[in-house]
């Protein structure tokens, strides 16, 4: 048997980290078995669609490495791949089921369905079930508006084995008679899903606990029709603290946000990988590769995770040193770019200074910059603060008890410093070594001097002469005047 495995979002407008991890888990699995994974756009709910949606879901899979074998973009055997364009389908096979009597007319109006909870029941009582079909069919035909649901037994029990959770079992009583096909002639989640993972080939159905306790329900559908139910995996959620599931209420959780938020792709699908899955050797960074070779259903929480965005900056910051200066400069130079207060600095150079410090590449710069940043949930530190923090300047900050400087130092340092930087420009450093040995003080206090003078911080991305190379020799000059006169007055 073809493994077949696939993701099926809702186009919503948004891909949820949570869903981006099912679709991984979706991805690995067929991948470790040499199957297939398929993409199918849920969209059967009108009132959640938005524009470009599908678009961003094709975009950010495609982006985060999960090449999909068919889909409604590239189309397959299966198709059509977009459920609201399967409406015909659908039913067809409503329409069987209604001949078995596994699911039934219902004419009920939402003012009946409202009473009946207001006065207490917590489902459907079944009353249209009553109508033999030939009289609903006639009801129907006349154009009275109409539902059809499943019939579930009243009584009894359903067991399941789920890949994760083991075996569960399911009291029908607990279960509703769903609506299959809505008012509106398309299908509920509770009919389509199962129409489709079975015409799908589908073998393994990868996706959100909340399905769990209605799995049974599915699986009767499945029987009615003849067919064999697939097999389960249920995934826990993504929680954002031991109550709050991950929600963009409460800030990034989109797969984009995070990409927005300065993580590498891999380093959020490594990290995603991680809430939920752990293989067995404990490894913790890893690629692509190493997830098809080590998933394992055995290493699937039972459990929700915590997402810990601090971990994620930590996993990103390993990635970011990995990369070479030319790579981390592609991938900052958006952000980089977005600082107004950098432009017409050498941007390279100066990501060159960051790469190392960076776990973020929104550390290049205040979060105001970035987009889908929130001050809340922002781990981000700006790493060029020092560009804007000259008009801070205060003689205090000369104060270095090991270098032995003050303002006083500073003020009798700086006319040199400001001619050894007209004088030696290209050979700086070494000018202000041989200064430092002249003077007989020590060189860490002629660099920090030189440093405050031009950056009024006492933590840069780099030193004195790095940071005399970043602003370039006019404006080095300019910021050492300003510094004596400040010292002067
Ligand atoms: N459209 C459903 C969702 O987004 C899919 C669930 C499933 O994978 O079956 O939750």
């Amino acid at each position: 048997m073809r493994v077949r495995t696939r993701f099926a979002p809702s186009p919503t407008g948004y891909l949820h980290i949570g869903g981006m991890r099912t679709a991984l888990y979706a991805y690995l699995y067929a991948k470790q078995h040499g199957g297939d994974f398929i993409l199918r756009l849920e969209d059967t709910d009108r009132e959640r669609l938005v524009g470009d949606a599908a678009q961003i879901i094709y975009d950010s899979m495609k982006e985060a490495g999960l090449t999909y074998d068919e889909g409604p973009d590239i189309g397959g055997p299966c198709g059509p791949y977009i459920q609201s364009e399967r409406r015909d389908i659908y039913l067809s096979y409503a329409e069987k089921l209604l001949e078995t009597g596994d699911a039934y007319y219902c004419f009920c109006t939402k003012e009946r369905l409202e009473e009946m909870h207001a006065a207490g029941a917590t489902k459907y009582d079944k009353r249209c079930l009553r109508i033999p079909l030939d009289e609903a069919r006639a009801r129907a035909a006349a154009g009275e508006p109409y539902v059809i649901r499943q019939n579930v037994p009243e009584s009894g029990e359903y067991t399941f084995r789920d890949l994760v959770f083991g075996e569960v079992t399911v009291p029908y009583a607990d279960l509703e008679d769903n609506v299959l096909i809505k008012s509106d002639g398309l299908p509920t989640y509770n009919f389509a899903n199962v129409i489709d993972d079975h015409l799908m080939g589908i073998t393994h159905v990868i996706r959100g606990v909340e399905y769990l306790s209605s799995t049974p329900k599915y699986d009767l559908l499945y029987r009615a029709l003849g067919w064999e139910p697939p097999a389960y995996m249920h995934l826990q959620p993504i929680m954002r603290d031991a109550r709050h599931k991950l929600s963009k209420r409460y800030g990034a959780a989109s797969y984009k946000d995070f990409i927005n938020k300065g993580y590498l792709k891999d380093a959020v699908m490594n990290y995603i990988a991680l809430l939920g899955w752990s293989p067995k050797d404990n490894t913790e960074k890893f690629g692509m590769d190493y997830m098809i070779e080590n998933f394992s259903v055995d290493g699937l929480s039972k459990s929700p995770s915590i997402f810990d965005e601090a971990k994620l900056r930590w996993l990103n910051g390993e990635y970011i040193r990995e990369m070479s200066d030319d790579e981390f400069f592609d991938a900052a130079r958006p952000f980089l770019e977005r600082v107004d207060y950098l432009q017409g600095l050498d941007l390279r150079y100066l990501a060159s200074l960051l790469h190392s410090r960076c776990l973020s590449l929104a550390d290049v710069g205040p979060s105001e910059c970035f987009a889908d940043m929130r001050k809340e949930d922002d781990l981000s530190v700006n790493l060029t603060e020092f560009v804007t923090a000259f008009d801070k300047l205060s003689p205090d900050m000369f104060v270095h008890a090991k270098n032995k400087t003050d303002a006083a130092v500073a003020r009798e340092m700086l006319p040199d410093l400001i001619r050894l930087t007209e004088e030696h420009w290209d050979d700086l450093y070494p000018a202000l070594e041989a200064y430092a040995s002249e003077k007989g003080v020590k060189k860490g206090a002629v660099l920090w001097v030189y440093r405050i003078a031009i950056t009024a911080s006492p933590v840069t991305p780099g030193g004195a002469t790095e940071m005399a190379t970043l602003f370039g020799r006019e404006e080095t000059l300019r910021r050492l005047a300003r510094s004596l006169t400040l010292l002067s007055e």
